[in-house]
């Protein structure tokens, strides 16, 4: 599997608008759009930071995975997203290792990206997601 760079880490927030505000007022990081991915329940935000991006997580119910992640663990970083060349390929490797997906096939994720996740207990509990762009 190639890896080819950190793709964006994605922060679980309570409110994006006011997470922006501290990422935009506070550390002069220049803001994207917002999209929301109604089958994961979420509003995401992207704000590039050089080749890479932050991704502001707002859940839209509050029985989204998102907003599960923030009541157990408050907010804070919820996954690392690592792109890769072709996300079947590397989804068949790791099925061959015998890692535990979440997806084991890619789906649309926002941006038009195909993405799937990794179960993060095979990935000392960091929640990982591979896309291709
Ligand atoms: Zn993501």
């Amino acid at each position: 599997m190639e890896i080819e760079k950190i793709d964006h880490i994605g922060i679980a927030v309570k409110n994006a608008d006011e997470a922006k505000k501290v990422f935009l007022d506070l550390l002069g990081i220049k803001a994207a759009g917002s999209e929301t991915v109604e089958e994961q329940k979420v509003t995401t935000t992207f704000m590039p930071v050089g080749d890479s991006e932050v991704e502001l997580l707002e859940s839209t119910t509050s029985d989204g995975p998102v907003a599960k992640f923030i009541d157990s663990r408050g907010e804070g970083i919820q996954h690392i997203a690592f792109q890769v060349k072709d996300i079947e390929k590397a989804l068949e490797e790791l099925k061959k290792k015998g890692i535990r997906l979440i997806d084991k096939k890619s789906r649309k994720g926002a941006g038009g990206a195909n993405i799937a996740f990794i179960h993060p207990k095979e990935t000392c509990g960091v929640l990982v997601e591979l896309c291709e762009k």
